[in-house]
């Protein structure tokens, strides 16, 4: 990734807090190189996991285990629903720990995460919207990631949509110079002498070691990393043109079942655009959420608090009841 040069005075009010610059046309273009280097890497590591010597039964339930903690804790609760909607607060480690997990899940910067789907929320499915599928499923999916938006590298963009954002100082040091990116790797580092560390703990030959040491990085790294980065795609995605609709939302979403199941509750699309700010996204007794079952859980010992609850607008229950 580029480095966003941080601005230098005297800047306007509003930029001197933003988290970014603008970039010049040849840093954008290295952005972009550097954005599709990443992901098809990623991409490009994932059939090693399935050979004879990579392959392991365990790497499944390692795979939703770090799906829960990096997707459903870091991207589901950390990045949107507690940064971007303000649907619970927690202690301020555990809020921390969550963008954390959500920084290792490698969908970006929370500053420029929230940005984006703020920019949803004001556009979705019209002209603006970062990733709407209305026009072309793969454009929604992943196509728009490794796109160049010109609006994200405006001080003005980041002022307009995070201006509640940019002055915590663990986040603004996250976004600049892309340092997230040493968070995750770092996280990448520390997993990986994880599973070779147990590897000679608990095997007997170098040989064995290692190869434990290989599964569980292909699993617990690689293949968790392009299965949480496809299933959060897809609430953008597949969200957006199948499944059922609660609610008469301007938008195309909808409750999308497989999608929930997969993400732990973030499938139900329709009802998180009736009613953005609501920590649960499940609103019938069916429409199972573990990300909320979690914060209910939290909520119980004291560690969460100010739970934003379901509050459609009534001309959306309004619409919704003509409709049947
Ligand atoms: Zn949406
Ligand atoms: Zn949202």
């Amino acid at each position: 990734m580029s480095t966003v040069p941080a601005p230098t005075p005297p800047v306007p009010a509003a930029a001197a807090a933003s988290p970014a610059a603008p970039a010049t046309a040849s840093a954008r273009k290295r952005r972009v190189f550097w954005f599709v280097a990443a992901i098809a890497g990623m991409h490009l590591l994932v059939p090693f996991a399935f050979l004879p010597y990579t392959f392991v039964w365990w790497g499944i339930p390692v795979l939703l285990v770090g799906n829960f903690i990096f997707g459903s804790l870091g991207i589901n609760l950390g990045y949107h629903r507690m940064l971007t909607h303000s649907a619970a607060k927690f202690p301020k480690a555990l809020e921390r720990l969550w963008v954390l997990f959500g920084v290792c899940s490698m969908e970006g910067s929370p500053l420029w995460w929230v940005c984006t789907h703020r920019m949803h929320h004001q556009h979705s499915d019209e002209d603006g919207d970062p990733h709407s599928p209305k026009e072309r499923f793969y454009w929604g999916h992943m196509e728009w990631i490794y796109t160049e938006d010109d609006r994200r590298q405006k001080l003005d963009t980041y002022a307009k949509y995070v201006p509640d954002l940019m002055g915590d100082k663990f986040l603004r040091w996250l976004h600049r110079g892309e340092k997230w990116l040493l968070v995750w790797a770092a996280h990448v580092v520390a997993l990986t002498a994880l599973g070779f560390g147990a590897g000679f703990a608990f095997f007997s030959t170098t040989d064995d070691a290692i190869q434990f040491g290989v599964q569980w990085f292909l699993w617990a790294v690689v293949v968790r990393t392009v299965y949480v980065w496809h299933i959060t795609w897809l609430v953008n995605s597949a969200s957006h043109r199948w499944g059922y609709r609660n609610y008469g939302t301007s938008d195309g979403s909808r409750n999308n079942w497989f999608v929930a199941l997969l993400t732990n509750g973030e499938g139900w699309h329709n009802n998180h655009h009736a009613a953005p700010r609501a920590c649960s996204q499940g609103h019938r007794w069916w429409e199972v959420d573990l990300t909320f079952t979690f914060v209910r859980g939290l909520q119980l010992v004291g560690l969460a608090w100010d739970v934003a609850p379901v509050k459609v607008p009534k001309h959306i229950e309004e619409k919704a009841k003509g409709k049947r």
